[in-house]
């Protein structure tokens, strides 16, 4: 996604020709004062969201409960919030509801950390009521307010603390540690899907060790699905910012676990997401036990390189990608798509039923193809298969 200042400043202008306040707020201003890339822009306004609607030609309803639609604007979305307080929180998890707020101090008050906690004019004007900018230059990640009770009223906000210290490679304020440590039983009322996704960033921060050793410090593993008993995983010294996709990571955290799919299905991952990462663990025990070679790239494809991503993690080594490449260079067919033959044609050729017969065959071709043992050619294809069926 591209920088999407420009367009930006122009919602907010919109609104603020219209007579409303409007701010960029949360992560894009944290990530902008600390000159990284921006990826999603969070306004807030006092316009309240049907009169947002009224501003703009495009906007998606995306979560009007809590005050927020998105605006399409020049091909961007911008998420826009009406100021808002959360009303009591009752489970720890959730407000009883949302009222809206005319100005946009109680709206900052209501976030999460003093580093997210800032708002930008159109004009360039810092609102920071809470310490952000302090903690931003000290690297801290510090509750708005009495952390015990922010994280009595949501839970989440203790693992999205350690998220932000593996992304930011920030350090845990004093007083915030002791009360996530005091307060982590609590993420046992939260909602996995919400963990899942807090953890995934977790796992994706350039100090992803660091977080998990502050998660165990902090004991806040014995509250997350399926991890109690990993403690010594989670903390060992491998460099886990080796793994380049999600896939990865839960392959990873899940080869620990004796039952890797119960896990990630504990976690909440899709069907889609389970099944790649369990081809990812697949593979790479197949390949610790033949190595690389024709056959085990082959059947990796396209997911060879992440394989030895996983590999060399788990074996605490570097990865080699260049022999990876190597090998794929060489093989003759990278798919059974390039196969010069199709089922029909076994099927013509043997004039024979359908069956399960065409898919080993055409199993057994492929091996015999990409081990070189036979030439992609419709005559030694054909060769091949007389003398497969007649032993
Ligand atoms: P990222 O760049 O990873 O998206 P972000 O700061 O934008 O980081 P989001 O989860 O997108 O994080 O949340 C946007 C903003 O909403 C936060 O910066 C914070 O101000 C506020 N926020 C989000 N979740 C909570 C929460 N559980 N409690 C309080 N405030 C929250
Ligand atoms: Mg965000």
């Amino acid at each position: 996604k591209g920088e999407a200042f420009k367009p930006c400043l122009e919602v907010l202008e919109v609104l603020t020709n219209a007579g409303y306040d409007a701010f960029l707020v949360g992560g894009a201003v944290r990530n902008k004062l600390l000159g990284l890339p921006v990826s999603d822009f969070d306004l807030a306004t006092s316009a309240k969201p049907a009169e947002v609607v009224q501003l703009f030609d495009k906007v998606i309803p995306t979560g009007l409960e809590h005050g927020t639609v998105t605006v399409m604007y020049l091909g961007e979305a911008f998420e826009v919030t009406t100021f808002r307080e959360d009303k009591k929180y009752t489970d720890f998890r959730h407000p009883s509801g949302v009222s809206y707020l005319g100005s946009i101090e109680g709206d900052l008050a209501r976030r999460d950390f003093t580093i997210n906690s800032m708002a930008l004019s159109k004009e360039g004007d810092l609102i920071d009521l809470h310490g952000g900018q302090k903690d931003l230059s000290c690297k801290l990640i510090r509750t708005v307010g009495n952390p015990a009770d922010r994280f009595k009223e949501d839970a989440l906000r203790m693992l999205r603390a350690i998220r932000f210290l593996s992304k930011l490679v920030f350090s845990l304020d004093t007083k915030t540690e002791e009360a996530l440590t005091e307060n982590a039983h609590l993420l046992k009322h939260v909602a996995i899907e919400r963990l899942q996704t807090e953890f995934s960033k977790l796992m994706e921060g350039k100090a992803v060790n660091l977080a998990l050793k502050q998660l165990v410090f902090c004991r806040v593993h014995h509250y997350l699905p399926g991890l109690s008993q990993m403690a010594s995983t989670l903390t060992k010294d491998v460099d886990l910012s080796l793994l380049e996709t999600d896939s990865e990571r839960w392959a990873w955290l899940s080869s620990h676990a004796d039952q890797p799919v119960s896990f990630l299905k504990e976690w909440r991952l899709s069907n889609n997401s389970i099944k790649q990462a369990e081809h990812l663990i697949t593979v790479s025990l197949e390949v610790q036990r033949e190595g690389w070679n024709n056959r085990t790239v082959y059947d990796a494809l396209p997911d060879a390189k992440a394989c030895e991503r996983l590999l060399a993690v788990m074996e605490q080594r570097n990865p080699n990608l260049t022999e990876i490449d190597r090998i794929t260079s060489k093989l003759p067919i990278t798919s059974r798509a390039m196969l010069v033959v199709t089922g029909d044609d076994l099927i013509s050729w043997e004039q024979s039923k359908p069956g399960p017969w065409v898919g080993e065959a055409l199993r057994g071709i492929e091996l015999a193809v990409i081990t070189e043992k036979i030439k992609n050619e419709k005559s030694s294809i054909r060769r091949w298969l007389k003398q497969w069926r007649t032993q």
